[in-house]
């Protein structure tokens, strides 16, 4: 691969590129999107993928996983709605038995997706498409087919070699992250805190990024700002303690509120 400079965003970055509503746009034009997550095996995957898609940043969130978790996401969130058009699909979280199916339809839709989790051992069905990819170590290994040592030793390097494999965006996530394009080019995320280290997190990091591309990020810039995002504010919510990741969630809008004015 050629090299390429290693980028990392700034606040001021991030507040140029966050979306915020105008003042003519309704619910549709801020982006809808759409979850496939959860299972009857884990229905709180897709309460937590729902949650970082509810963040308030695209206009709707749809939900259409496994309906064994649709009363569960329906009492935390009653703003969601049922399945429809949207402009991103968020696939995987806890999907199970259920994920490859879930990426065939989200890929036949053509819309942006983020695929998370079980879902990415049918990465390569989202291939050259506008896809964001969210493995850990141990699930990037599986994808490239080599020893989770080998990209905790090369991290960066490894998530190169999956972006231009996968043709997509890749999102590697653990202790440091970084977004690697196909053509190589990488940023680092900045933020972040030792407290997520906690069930679920990448769950709701998912669903942000989601969100993100349902209002129109292309899939290079919604990870990069997703990742930032999520990152600090779990370093918001950490401030009153420790945390579980429905708080990364919760802690977003008071995050974004605080971001300079572009
Ligand atoms: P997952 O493994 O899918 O639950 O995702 C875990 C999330 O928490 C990712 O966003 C990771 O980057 C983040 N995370 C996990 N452990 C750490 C850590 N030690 N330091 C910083 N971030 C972490
Ligand atoms: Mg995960």
């Amino acid at each position: 691969l050629p090299e390429a400079p290693v980028e990392a965003l700034q606040a001021a970055d991030v507040a140029a590129l966050v979306p915020r509503p105008h003042l003519d746009d309704h619910k549709y034009t801020r982006g809808v999107v759409g979850v496939r997550a959860g299972s009857a095996a884990y229905p709180g995957a897709a309460l937590l993928s729902v949650a970082g898609a509810a963040c308030g940043l695209a206009g709707m969130v749809r939900y259409d996983g496994d309906p064994a978790a649709l009363d569960l996401v329906r009492a935390a969130h009653p703003e969601v709605v049922g399945p429809g058009r949207v402009q991103a699909w968020v696939v995987g979280s806890g999907s199970d038995t259920g994920a490859e199916d879930a990426v065939h339809r989200s890929v036949a839709d053509g819309v942006p997706l983020v695929v998370d989790a079980d879902a990415l051992a049918f990465a390569a069905l989202a291939r050259g498409r506008p896809a964001v990819l969210t493995p850990h170590a141990g699930e990037l290994a599986r994808m490239l087919d080599v020893d989770r040592a080998e990209v905790e030793a090369r991290w960066l390097e490894h998530a190169r070699l999956a972006a231009r494999r996968y043709d997509a965006v890749v999102l590697l996530k653990g202790r440091h992250t970084v977004v690697a394009r196909p053509d190589g080019r990488v940023r680092v995320t900045t933020t972040g805190t030792p407290w997520l280290a906690t069930a679920g997190a990448g769950d709701v990091l998912g669903g942000l990024i989601g969100s993100l591309l349902a209002a129109g990020l292309d899939p290079f810039a919604a990870a990069s700002v997703g990742s930032w995002l999520h990152g600090a504010a779990a370093t918001l919510a950490s401030r009153h303690g420790p945390i579980v990741a429905s708080d990364v969630a919760a802690a977003v809008p008071a995050l974004v509120a605080t971001l300079p004015t572009p």
